[in-house]
Formats: C-alpha cells, sequence, structure tokens
C-alpha cells in the first residue's frame, strides 16, 4: 500500500502510514494518482542527488588509493652498504604512513560509493517501474 504524501510503501493491510503518519487510501483516484508520481518524482530527485554523492566517494577513493600506492613506492629506500646501493622497504618513514592512510580510506570510500550507487540504482529502478504503472494504469494499491 502506498502512501500518496510521502510516496512510501507500507504494509497491505495498513491504515495509516507509518513513515510519515498520513491516512492510507485502499482506492486512489485520478488526483490522488498524480500526487503519488508527483511524490515518487520527489524521491527519485533525492535518489539521484545521493548516487551522485555515491559517485564522488568512489572518485575520491580512487584518487587516495592511487595516492597510496604511489606512496607504497616512495617507502623504498635507496641504502648504500659497502658502495653498493640498493632499495630497500622502510616501514617506519613517513611515506610509508601516507601509504596506509591513502589505502585504508581509498578503499573505504570506494565500497562506500558502490554501496550508495548500487543502492539508489535500485531504487530509482523500483520508482521508474511504480511510475510506469500509475502512467499506464496498471498500478495495484493493494
Ligand atoms: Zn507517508
Amino acid at each position: 500500500m502506498y502512501c500518496i504524501e510521502c510516496a512510501r510503501e507500507n504494509d497491505k493491510d495498513a491504515k495509516i502510514c507509518a513513515f510519515c503518519g498520513a491516512e492510507l487510501h485502499e482506492h486512489l483516484d485520478d488526483a490522488q494518482m498524480r500526487k503519488l508520481i508527483q511524490m515518487t518524482h520527489k524521491r527519485e530527485n533525492v535518489s539521484r542527488e545521493h548516487f551522485n554523492g555515491g559517485l564522488v566517494s568512489l572518485v575520491l577513493g580512487a584518487i587516495f588509493l592511487i595516492i597510496g600506492i604511489l606512496f607504497i613506492y616512495l617507502s623504498f629506500k635507496t641504502q648504500t652498504v659497502a658502495g653498493h646501493s640498493s632499495k630497500v622497504f622502510s616501514a617506519t618513514c613517513f611515506e610509508f604512513y601516507v601509504a596506509l592512510a591513502g589505502i585504508i580510506s581509498g578503499s573505504v570510500l570506494i565500497i562506500r560509493g558502490i554501496i550508495i550507487v548500487s543502492l539508489e540504482k535500485s531504487r530509482q529502478n523500483k520508482f521508474a517501474r511504480l511510475i510506469a504503472s500509475l502512467r499506464n494504469k496498471t498500478f495495484k494499491q493493494v
């Protein structure tokens, strides 16, 4: 059962919207259907903003990850022993801490971005199906 005030789905025998407290209607007239379309569009727009936030998270995460990997490379220090110089990895240098911070925060941002983008994508598909069913009158309230 859809609430026409907030366009959220409630249990099929609910009388009042669990999300906004509005009265639920078992049969919707044309004006109520239009209202539901309008409110679903609003939720779609909010979802699109969250989706874009998820994309920003993905891009930032990728940048942090690249910086982290570059600093792993910088954590190798040149060491000269008996006239022979070689690259030795140092886990105590400043560069390695930057690498760790970049890789950890980058990974977190990427995972967060993937979750938000996929969640909002499926939400938008749901909204699109709802609007389509309202437009072509195949919509069923219960
Ligand atoms: Zn509601």
